[in-house]
C-alpha cells in the first residue's frame, strides 16, 4: 500500500517533468530548425495603426510615444491612438501635451469614462483604426527602432495573420527565475511559430491584420490575455500567427507585487487555453497547430496539478507511515531546489496552481498595477 502510493506518486512526477521536457525537446529539434516558409518584403510599408492602452500611466507615457515617433518607419502611413480608460493621474494630460508639440504624428486620444478592462478599450480604439495592419503597444515596453519595419515585413506574405516578439525581462529586481524561464518560453514560441502558430502573444508587441481582426469579432472581453486569444482565433481561421526569432523587446520587470504580476499573467492564460477549448470544435485546425494547441493546454492547465499530487501523496505516506522511501524522495525532490532551471520551473508552477484557483474567485480582467 505504502510503496503503491510512493509509486503513483513517482508516475505523476515522471508525467509532470517529462512532458515539458519532451515537448522542449521536440520543438527544438524538429521545428526550431524548419524554415518559415514565409515570404517576407523588406520594401512592405503599408498604413497601419498602433493603439496605446493606457491606465495610470504618467510615468512612462511620454518615453512611450517617443518610442514610437523614433521608429524608422514612415511617418506618413503610422497613426497612433492613445486609448485611456479613466486613468486618475495626468495620462491623459501628457498625451494632448505631446500631441501639440509633435505636429508630425498622427495622434488620436480617446477617453473612456469608465475602466472595464484593457480589451473593451483596444475595441473602442479599434474602430477608430485605419490601414492593414493594427498593433498593440502597452506603455511600459521599449521597442528597437526597427521593430516596426522588422514586424511588417512578414505581412508581405498573406498567410501570415498576426506577429508578435519576444520578451527580454529588464528592472532593478530582474529575478533569476524571470530570466530563465523567459529562455525555454522564447524558443517554444520560435519552434511554434515555425511549425505553424504560437497560442502565446504579448501586448509588448503584437500585430494583427486588420479585417482578420473585425473577422473574429475584436479582441475577448471576457478573458484576461486578450492577445493571446486573438492571434490563436487567427490561426485557426487558417493563418499564421508568428513570433520572430529577432524581434525581441525589452521588459520592465515589477519591483513590488512581482507575485501577483505573475499569478495574474497565469490566470489569463489560462482562460485563454480554456475558451479555446471551447470554441476549437468549430475549427478545422491545422495539423502542427492541433498538437500545439493540445500541448500548451495541459502545460498550462493540467500539468501543475501533477507536480501539486506527488508532493500531497509523499506528504501523506510519509507522514502516516513515516516510509523511508517517501522521505528519500521528498528529501531528493527538496534538494535539487538548489539547480537554478528546477526551482524555475517549480516556482512557475506555484504560479499556475495560485492561478487556477485565484480563476474561480476573480477574472482580474480589471487589474491594479504594479510599480515599476
Ligand atoms: P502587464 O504587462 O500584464 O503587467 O499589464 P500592464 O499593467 O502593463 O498593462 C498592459 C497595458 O494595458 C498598459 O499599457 C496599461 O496601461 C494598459 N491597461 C491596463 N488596464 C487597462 C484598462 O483598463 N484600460 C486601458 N485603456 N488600458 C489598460
Ligand atoms: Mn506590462
Amino acid at each position: 500500500m505504502i510503496d503503491h502510493l510512493t509509486t503513483l506518486a513517482l508516475i505523476l512526477a515522471l508525467i509532470h517533468f517529462g512532458t515539458p521536457l519532451t515537448y522542449y525537446w521536440y520543438a527544438k529539434t524538429k521545428w526550431l530548425k524548419k524554415p518559415w516558409n514565409i515570404k517576407t518584403d523588406k520594401n512592405y510599408k503599408p498604413n497601419i495603426t498602433i493603439i496605446i492602452p493606457t491606465y495610470n500611466e504618467a510615468t512612462l507615457i511620454k518615453d512611450k510615444l517617443e518610442n514610437l515617433r523614433t521608429q524608422n518607419y514612415p511617418k506618413d502611413k503610422i497613426k497612433v491612438i492613445v486609448v485611456d480608460s479613466a486613468s486618475k493621474d495626468n495620462t491623459t494630460e501628457i498625451v494632448e501635451k505631446y500631441a501639440k508639440k509633435h505636429p508630425d504624428i498622427n495622434l488620436k486620444l480617446l477617453r473612456e469614462p469608465v475602466r472595464t478592462g484593457k480589451a473593451h478599450a483596444l475595441n473602442l480604439a479599434l474602430k477608430h483604426a485605419k490601414g492593414d495592419i493594427v498593433f498593440i503597444a502597452d506603455v511600459d515596453a521599449k521597442w528597437p527602432k526597427n521593430a516596426l519595419s522588422e514586424a511588417v515585413k512578414w505581412f508581405a506574405d498573406p498567410k501570415v495573420g498576426a506577429v508578435s516578439c519576444l520578451k527580454k525581462p529588464v528592472g532593478s529586481k530582474i529575478r533569476d527565475t524571470e530570466e530563465s524561464y523567459r529562455q525555454y518560453y522564447n524558443i517554444l514560441r520560435v519552434a511554434e511559430s515555425k511549425a505553424y502558430a504560437t497560442p502565446i502573444f504579448h501586448g509588448e508587441l503584437a500585430a494583427f491584420r486588420k479585417e482578420l481582426l473585425k473577422k473574429v469579432g475584436g479582441f475577448p472581453t471576457n478573458i484576461g490575455a486578450d492577445d493571446s486569444h486573438t492571434a490563436t482565433k487567427i490561426a485557426l481561421l487558417g493563418f499564421r500567427a508568428i513570433v520572430p526569432e529577432d524581434l525581441c523587446i525589452e521588459e520592465v520587470i515589477p519591483n513590488e507585487g512581482y507575485f501577483w504580476w505573475r499569478v495574474r499573467r497565469a490566470q489569463h492564460l489560462i482562460q485563454h487555453f480554456i475558451k479555446t477549448l471551447k470554441e476549437v470544435r468549430s475549427y478545422k485546425v491545422a495539423g502542427e497547430f492541433k498538437k500545439i494547441l493540445a500541448l500548451e493546454f495541459f502545460l498550462h492547465v493540467i500539468n501543475p496539478w501533477l507536480l501539486l499530487a506527488p508532493i500531497l501523496l509523499l506528504a501523506v505516506t510519509m507522514a502516516m507511515f513515516s516510509s523511508p522511501f517517501a522521505v528519500s524522495i521528498i528529501m531528493l525532490g527538496l534538494m535539487l531546489l538548489g539547480i537554478k532551471r528546477y526551482r524555475t520551473w517549480v516556482t512557475q508552477q506555484l504560479y499556475l496552481i495560485a492561478a487556477a484557483l485565484r480563476n474561480l474567485r476573480s477574472k482580474e480582467i480589471v487589474w491594479s498595477k504594479q510599480a515599476k
